[in-house]
């Protein structure tokens, strides 16, 4: 694991209204503790980001948004751009398979938004991952290697520590069905995918870049598998898709998070 520090992400995706929102937020701050080693973000809709960041405590916890638009400005009718959500989030996601699949999103487009959350000052989660026929027909290294590689070429040097990829297996997701017992990729899956990732930074940027490059593992995690897919090798944290509406499933990923801290840094 890259500097100790394990990031979850909970992608509330397109559910709960800004009241609804504001509840679950609400119960995560009682149940959920602060710890420096571990840090957590919110990924709630567009619309309930504002209220959201008036209300969380900016100690526990970071906002993201789900999705933006590459353009900084002009006539997009319906689109909200990087540089609106500048002030109020930390990270956007990039190339979720929903936008990649549902919304026929192209790997340049993926592109041009990690470029544009750069240079907003807002750090992409760009997620990548192969589809349950690509595995069957043994393309996972090279759709991973597509994705990765179109995703990062603009980028300045300097400029690739700011990203985090999640290794989002498609056939992995749970959407929206039941999260605990779908199926979810072996250890050596994930780890395999994660090696393949970390090759094809390091092609582009080098191994250091390579190396401290964060990336997570989302897909059908719950509070009783999230250890597990925590310690796989290479993985630094979770995107959490179902699970994260749940307060009790999210509060318990988190808990799995602070059990797993503890025996590392050897804490009683
Ligand atoms: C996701 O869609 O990003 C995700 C991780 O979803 P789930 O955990 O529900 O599979």
């Amino acid at each position: 694991m890259n500097q100790n520090r394990l990031l979850i992400v909970g992608n509330w995706k397109m559910n709960l209204n800004v009241q609804q929102a504001s509840i679950l937020v609400h119960r995560l701050h009682e149940r959920i503790r602060i710890r420096r080693d571990i840090e957590l973000v919110l990924a709630p809709s567009m619309l309930a980001l504002q209220p959201l960041s008036l209300q969380i405590d900016r100690r526990k916890f970071r906002l993201c948004a789900q999705n933006a638009y590459f353009v900084d400005e002009g006539a997009y009718t319906g689109e909200v751009s990087f540089s609106m959500l500048q002030d109020l989030v930390h990270y956007v996601i990039v190339g979720h398979s929903d936008r990649r699949h549902k919304f026929n999103e192209p790997l340049e487009m993926i592109r041009d938004k990690v470029a544009a959350a750069i240079r907003n000052d807002i750090s992409p989660i760009l997620c990548v991952g192969e589809t349950a026929e690509e595995r069957k027909d043994g393309e996972t290294k090279q759709v991973i290697h597509d994705q990765v590689t179109t995703a990062l070429s603009n980028l300045a040097s300097r400029d690739v520590s700011k990203v985090v990829i999640a290794y989002e297996p498609v056939w992995a997701l749970s959407n929206g069905t039941d999260y605990s017992h779908h199926e979810i990729p072996t250890p050596d899956i994930i780890a395999e995918a994660i090696r393949a990732i970390r090759h094809n930074v390091s092609e582009l940027y080098g191994p250091t870049a390579a190396k401290e490059m964060r990336i997570l593992y989302g897909g059908s995690a719950s509070a009783s598998t999230a250890r597990g897919l925590m310690e796989s090798e290479g993985v630094d944290g979770l995107l959490v898709g179902g699970a994260s509406l749940n307060y009790q499933e999210f509060s318990g990923i988190v808990d799995a998070a602070y059990r797993m801290q503890t025996a590392i840094s050897g804490e009683i």
